[in-house]
């Protein structure tokens, strides 16, 4: 792999240079320019903050955090904020990357970049949060705005961190700013439909790879790593189309239940207890073990690197939908491809929750709100048309499912770019 400009490589097994790797194997695939591939493979700009916030017993406590735009061509840059105590500028690099291929992937006018805070949430009580998520957002918006670069939730932040993320940029303009953020409350300009956009596009995008295989969710045992926002909603949308969720997991630990598991009880009991550890009706499993349990479909949607060179080879599953970002390394997508495992890669598969938020951008600009029924409708038209384009890149180009998606990606940023031209 090459150096980065900085004379720096990334360290090998962080997220980045997963990317990078990913990249580099698109590219060449696209006999990009040499200098074109350099270009893309950068971040166009990084923000490192330290930052005081006052703790409620009054003392003050310094943290971290970062915010990276990837690149700029096809439009003002996307990206979550996450909140975690494992946040690293490679992994912030990284998400920023994967954003911008995510955004060319569904062909909406963005660029990537994503945000984080190096903070365990759980530590701090609702007040700290509120004033640490306030007082990052102030240090960021030198280089936040709806026409720059927009904020999103992810990984521990939610609808009420945008709200105060969208109610500080706003007390700092002096006016109401809804098109600054998205994933917002519906009260406050957020967009219905939005909070299970991403898990409503893995349901899409699985759909279409099972009608290509000639079945249906009626047929298939489901297995989902994750059961936040985005593995949740996953869940709840294909159960909903009738398939039987065996198993899912989150930071406590997995339940499983061969027959199926009763997802409206799991709903109100995770309501209730917060993680799916003690669900009746199910035997607790390892999240070890439900990476590997017997399925059709595992649906990872938890973290990065969960599915490597180390357990690839047990999975079960025919079909792997990756709701998560970069939960699969590049040694185990070889082990992956070799068993002859259909992927839904995640640039593909979790897009649907930066296809919900464009709507929800596009509607705060223009101050006029679509129903839901329009929202989801057109959402599943373009993550199918998404879904499609990338077979057709598979079919083209002889090429797994990754690096087809990528092509496609790095193929229409490319041609942004040279459309512009290099400036000056
Ligand atoms: P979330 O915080 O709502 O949920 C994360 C889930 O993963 C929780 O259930 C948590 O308990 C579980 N988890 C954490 N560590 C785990 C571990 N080691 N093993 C098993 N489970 C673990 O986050 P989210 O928004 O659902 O995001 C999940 C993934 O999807 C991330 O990779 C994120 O970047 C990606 N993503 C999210 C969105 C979105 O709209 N929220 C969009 C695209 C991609």
């Amino acid at each position: 792999m090459k150096p980065l400009a900085d004379g720096t490589l990334p360290p090998k097994g962080s997220a980045y240079h997963v990317a990078l790797t990913q990249f580099e194997q698109a590219a060449a695939v696209l006999s990009l320019d040499e200098g074109m591939a350099d270009f893309l493979r950068h971040p166009k700009r990084e923000l490192t903050v330290n930052f005081p916030v006052t703790l409620d017993d009054g003392s003050i406590r310094m943290f971290t955090g970062y915010r990276v735009h990837h690149n700029t061509v096809r439009g003002p840059t996307k990206g979550g904020i996450r909140f975690h105590p494992k946040v690293d500028l490679n992994e912030v690099r990284a998400l920023a990357m994967w954003m911008t291929w995510k955004c060319a992937v569904v062909n909406i006018p963005y660029g990537g970049a994503k945000g984080g805070v190096i903070v365990e949430p759980g530590e701090l009580s609702t007040a700290e949060l509120r004033r640490l998520t306030r007082r990052f957002a102030t240090e960021i918006s030198i280089i936040m705005s709806p026409d720059s670069d927009i904020p999103a939730p992810d990984v521990n932040t939610n609808a009420q961190t945008m709200a105060w993320f969208m109610d500080t940029y706003s007390m700092h303009k002096g006016y109401s700013v809804p098109a600054v953020v998205t994933g917002k409350p519906v009260a406050i300009g957020g967009s219905l439909g939005r909070v299970d956009a991403t898990g409503r596009g893995v349901m899409v995008t699985t759909r279409e790879a099972l009608k290509l295989k000639g079945r249906s969710f009626k047929d298939v045992a489901v297995a989902v790593q994750g059961f936040g926002n985005v593995g949740s909603y996953a869940a709840y949308l294909m159960a909903n189309e009738g398939a039987k969720i065996v198993a899912v997991s989150d930071v406590s630990g997995g339940i499983a239940n061969p027959q199926g598991l009763d997802l409206p009880a799991l709903k109100d009991y995770v309501a209730k207890n917060k993680f799916v550890k003690g669900f009746v009706g199910a035997d607790a499993i390892t999240n070890a073990e439900l990476l590997a349990y017997s399925c059709d479909v595992l649906a990872p949607c938890a973290l990065e690197n969960q599915i490597t060179a180390q357990n690839a080879d047990k999975i079960q599953a025919w079909l792997v939908a990756e709701g998560a970002n970069g939960p699969t390394t590049p040694e185990a997508d070889k082990i992956l491809e070799d068993k002859g495992i259909f992927l839904i890669p995640d640039i593909l598969c979790n897009a649907g929750g930066v296809t919900a938020s464009y709507f929800e951008w596009v509607q705060d600009l223009q101050s006029f709100f679509w129903t839901e029924d329009e929202i989801n409708a057109r959402l599943e038209r373009i993550m199918a048309e998404a879904f499609q384009a990338v077979m057709a890149e598979v079919e083209k180009r002889r090429v797994g499912h990754r690096v087809a998606a990528q092509v496609l990606a790095i193929g229409r940023v490319a041609e942004a770019a040279t459309l512009r031209g290099i400036y000056p």
